[in-house]
């Protein structure tokens, strides 16, 4: 662990924006869209109320095996790369921790458990998603939603980022929770596709596993059991792959940032289950209905934004108003790939389920890609779905998204003439999220995106 270096005395947004190259003179600045001052947006619907039925009913399961109510075992597991559907093959229940850490921070809750992790020790920059897991199990695992259950199994598959070793190693130490790696080489060729000896070496790991969960359970794995998790997880990703593409209709029918995290949560928590199947059904359709009807997240779609990096959970709803002023919606974000990449055409194979799993593991997952693979993703994003401007909301814990977005930002605003915007805070820490100053920043920069946009439109002889 690292040094305690005190409490955070600096500025968290600091001065990194790469904004159109014009700056508007004050007299031709255009006011956002009040709207949510005028009317408040609801951002609710029919996917967020399915959602919320099948969350709950998830915690409930947890709750019930935390109390001893539920003879299930459980593994905790992270959420990119990960290789859940041997584990629901088993009628294991996945744990996601860092699904149940951003819950909390999206209930205002982290703070505490965060400062109970830094007095055991943790540093104020270590990842907080780690602090927060870490202080929900001195608190007894006790959430808002329900109650955690101690692992029976920490499988920690590692992928790309090293934290996730640290962190189940101390979960380890401190639970006395049996804990097994899942050692998966990150991406070294240059096409982004793993080479036969990486699908090997991952398959011949999923094998021990195998053996890991049969001693775990007492049971033997049914391959056709198996199977059907596969074919599952490969429907769902056919259906998210669907709503992916429909952002790229104008105006986009949801916002692939703020409202892809709602269908993320059962992408996740329930990947690899009828469930999730029924749930991806309802969302297409709803989605797709939207679609035809033309109708957007927001009244009026003004300017179309990829947003690259985590969200601010203790600030998300004030987070969003802060694009929705300017009528900006995400048509396409990253953070909607760390669990899994499949709108460029990968699906499990129920044929070749160990491999597609290792597949999955090894190259579909954002996390365990280079960085110039995240460029090309981010500039497919820009072109096909036809995006203004890109939006680097970087965070202060995860130096796996966050090292190196400086030269992302330079490399959009300069070489691809893309206006980018990089702003700071943190996805679970509230202490590192400045309201004003980030609201600052980001009319700025839509003032100038606006700007911009008169001044093509006078040149071209139109109106914006
Ligand atoms: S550093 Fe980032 S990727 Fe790693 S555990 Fe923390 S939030 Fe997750």
């Amino acid at each position: 662990m690292t040094e305690h270096h005190g409490a955070p005395d600096h500025d968290m947004t600091g001065h990194h924006e790469a904004p159109p190259r014009e700056s508007p003179p004050a007299a031709a600045r255009r006011a956002p869209v009040e709207t949510a001052k005028a009317e408040p947006v609801h951002y609710q619907g029919r996917v967020h109320e399915l959602q919320k039925e099948l969350m709950n009913a998830y915690y409930a399961e947890l709750t019930d095996i935390a109390k001893g109510r539920s003879p299930k075992k459980n593994a905790h597991l992270l959420i990119a790369g990960n290789p859940v559907e041997l584990v629901r093959a088993f009628d294991m229940v996945p744990v996601f921790p860092e699904v149940n850490v951003l819950q909390i921070a999206a209930r205002k809750a982290s703070l505490p458990l965060i400062q109970k992790a830094e007095e055991l020790g943790y540093a104020v920059d270590n990842c907080a998603y780690v602090k927060a897991d870490v202080g929900l199990y001195l608190s007894g695992y006790e959430a808002p939603y329900g109650t955690v259950p101690k692992a029976d199994l920490l499988l920690c598959n590692y992928v790309g980022c090293n934290v996730y070793l640290n962190w189940f190693e101390h979960l380890a130490e401190l639970t006395g929770a049996p804990a097994v790696n899942i050692d998966i080489p990150f991406i070294r060729s240059a096409d982004g596709e793993p080479s036969p000896q990486d699908i090997a070496y991952v398959v011949k790991q999923l094998e021990e596993l195998i053996g890991l969960l049969e001693r775990t359970t007492g049971t033997t794995l049914d391959w056709k059991k198996l199977q059907r998790t596969v074919e599952l997880s490969a429907y769902v990703g056919e259906m998210w792959a669907e709503i992916k593409a429909l952002t790229q209709l104008r105006p986009a029918p949801y916002d692939a940032y703020f409202d892809s995290v709602t269908m993320m949560a059962v992408l996740y928590c329930l990947r690899g289950t009828e469930e999730a199947a029924r749930f991806f059904e309802t969302a297409v359709a709803d989605l797709k209905e939207r679609a035809a009807l033309g109708k957007g997240p927001l009244p009026e779609e003004r300017f179309r934004v990829v947003i690259e990096g985590p969200p601010p959970w203790p600030f998300l709803r004030v987070f969003r108003d802060m694009f929705t002023r300017w009528g900006a919606v995400a048509v396409a974000s990253t953070y909607s790939t760390v669990g899994g990449i499949w709108e460029f055409g990968f699906r499990h194979d129920p044929q070749r389920p160990l491999e597609s799993i290792a597949r999955h593991m090894l190259a579909q997952n954002l996390c365990n890609r280079t960085f110039l693979q995240r460029y090309d993703q981010m500039a497919r994003y820009v072109d096909e779905w036809k995006a203004d401007a890109i939006v680097i909301h970087s965070v202060k814990s995860c130096r796996l998204f966050s090292a190196g977005q400086g030269d992302m930002r330079e490399y959009f605003a300069r070489e691809r003439e893309v206006p980018t915007l990089l702003i700071e805070s943190d996805l679970e820490d509230p202490r590192y999220f400045s309201q004003a100053q980030l609201r600052n920043r980001i009319d700025a920069f839509f003032e100038a995106l606006t700007q911009r946009r008169i001044t093509a439109a006078a040149a071209a002889g139109g109106v914006a």
